[in-house]
């Protein structure tokens, strides 16, 4: 299949609702291909990954936006990301002592769990809003959030399968924004988007997605973005991660291995570090200890 990673965002012409559709393809596989993940932790971190493109592309920062999870169920953590040029990465840890079913609703993924939406600006303070799993989806978590920190209208849907995600969003906008006010526009447009099926979601491409829910409409599609799988990874990151476990222990691993290996959960880089590598860093933690 061709490479369709890509959002893009409409509006309706005279009124005040805007949204944006997210399909991948590629970037999502290489995501989901780092671990042998069950099907339902699977399904769960593509709509993640569809949802953190959608919000990315609402939250106007510059810098790292994440959308993560933690719960009690058999998902432990979840976690995606994505910066401001569309790059992609996530993660999921369950209890792997544990069978997973094949089916499971988001509450028994995640008993007694909750969202994080983190935004991580290049510039200032890091924001984190927290939304507690009461929603049987995640986009209806979503829809929670943004009526929380926004006090906006939003509908989320999203869909993900063993090779793509996909998601839809519309938002309507404070009246003082509206061009000319159509009342009965809101209701109309949720009501034909609640029609879309996960196949739709999955398989059509915005246009088609567009025309076939709003053909009556007069819809502005404004260009598409590329997104892609980056990670934001470095070997002075790791390096800065190896420190942290204090000397007495980098000098054991060193005594034990000659080296330490770290790979990069998220994009399985691997980064070797010798003592030779460490001699600086094994003498600044001396002078410390
Ligand atoms: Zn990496």
């Amino acid at each position: 299949m061709t490479n369709i990673n890509e959002i893009q965002r409409f509006s309706f012409d005279n009124t005040n609702v805007r949204g944006a559709r997210v399909l991948l393809n590629e970037a999502y596989q290489n995501i989901i291909s780092r671990k042998d993940y069950p099907k339902p932790i699977e399904s769960l971190l593509g709509e993640f990954v569809a949802a953190i493109s959608l919000l990315r592309d609402i939250v106007k920062i510059d810098g790292v936006l994440s959308l993560q999870c933690k719960g009690n169920g058999f998902l432990q953590t979840l976690m995606t990301e994505c910066d401001e040029n569309q790059n992609l990465r996530g993660i999921a840890q369950w209890d792997e002592n544990q069978k997973v079913p094949e089916q499971l609703s988001l509450k028994e993924l995640l008993e007694g769990g909750y969202l994080i939406i983190t935004i991580s600006p290049k510039k200032g303070q890091r924001y984190q809003g927290i939304v507690e799993v009461v929603g049987d989806t995640l986009a209806e978590c979503l829809e929670q959030y943004f009526y929380q920190s926004e006090q906006l209208p939003s509908r989320v849907w999203l869909a993900a399968n063993d090779t793509q995600c996909g998601g839809l969003f519309l938002q309507r906008l404070p009246a003082e924004q509206a061009k000319e006010g159509d009342e009965d526009a809101w209701g109309r447009f949720t009501h034909l988007a609640s029609t879309v099926t996960n196949e739709e979601l999955l398989e059509l491409s915005t246009v088609d997605l567009l025309h076939r829910l709003y053909h009556e409409e007069d819809v502005r599609l404004y260009d598409a973005k590329a997104m892609q799988f980056g990670c934001s990874c470095s070997r002075q990151r790791t390096r800065d991660a190896v420190a942290s476990l204090g000397a007495e222990e980098v000098r054991q691993i060193l005594s034990e291995q000659g080296k330490i290996s770290a790979d990069c959960q998220f994009c399985a880089e691997l980064y070797v570090f010798t003592k030779d590598d460490l001699a600086d860093l094994l003498g600044d933690l001396k002078q410390t200890h």
